[in-house]
């Protein structure tokens, strides 16, 4: 089955709404320089809650071939929920792509399996497309429980979802370890346990779902190792941090085919 690489930058908090809007500029010129081709793979840009009208509007202006999204959501619909964004807001901005469960979130917030599967339906119920954050710290690594610590996370964020949301989702294998540390796991390690997660869905759900969803590897992915990265069978894109804040860098990612 043929499942279209993607490529996501998270800007986490950086960039104001002016700084968005020129690195969108210089990554749609460098792009279109390259001569990008979307079927190839799709890119993708996750800034700031207060970027998005901007990035939504310098996207749509030229015709960008860039899509875009938000780095966390509320599960409540509205109310009394000072600081919190529903996933109808970010419908409304154009948004397609939610990141939930990130390890930031995790640790600075709380948030557990549960909650990031229960936001992760959410999603999906209102139209857009999950990328659901999973990966050990270095302990756990240290100890060799990884890939059985990753499938409980897995078993319990799926846990809500159909076979069919689960297969239009997308799953973002983070090492914590290796975020924005410079530390990458190698290729080989970032296939041990994305191929671990794929047959993990076929287990929980069915092999065509397993064969659908899309498993990403994010940990100080560069230009300069995404390739080998994106060699391994079982890694269909690549959650960047840093190095989306580079726009000639993060379109070398996006054009690691190339
Ligand atoms: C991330 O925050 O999801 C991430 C992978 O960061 P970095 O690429 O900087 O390691």
């Amino acid at each position: 089955m043929a499942r279209t690489p993607l490529m996501a930058g998270n800007w986490k908090m950086n960039l104001d709404h002016l700084e968005a809007n020129q690195l969108i500029q210089k990554l749609s010129f460098t792009l279109a320089d390259a001569g990008y081709d979307p079927s190839q793979s799709e890119a993708v840009v996750i800034p700031p809650f207060t970027d998005i009208r901007t990035v939504q509007t310098a996207i749509d202006a030229d015709s960008v071939p860039l899509k875009y999204g938000a780095q966390n959501v509320s599960t409540h619909d509205n109310g009394a929920f000072t600081g919190d964004i529903s996933t109808a807001m970010l419908v409304k901005l154009g948004c397609s792509y939610v990141v939930v469960g990130h390890s930031e979130r995790r640790e600075y917030h709380g948030e557990t399996n549960e909650i990031v599967g229960e936001k992760a339906k959410k999603v999906l119920d209102a139209g857009m497309v999950p990328i659901m954050c999973c990966g050990e710290a270095l302990d756990i690594r240290k100890e060799g429980t990884h890939v059985d610590f990753v499938l409980g996370q897995i078993s319990q964020m799926l846990a809500p979802l159909s076979a069919q949301q689960v297969a239009q989702s997308v799953i973002a294998y983070e090492p914590i370890w290796a975020i924005g540390t410079g530390e990458v796991a190698t290729p080989a390690d970032a296939q041990e346990v994305c191929g671990a997660i794929r047959r993990h869905v076929a287990e929980l759900f069915d092999q065509t779902t397993a064969d659908a969803v899309r498993i990403q590897y994010g940990g100080s992915v560069k230009a300069s190792n995404v390739r080998d990265i994106m060699a391994q069978p079982d890694v269909d894109g690549a959650l960047v941090g840093g190095a989306s804040l580079k726009p000639e860098e993060f379109a070398k990612i996006i054009m690691f085919y190339a």
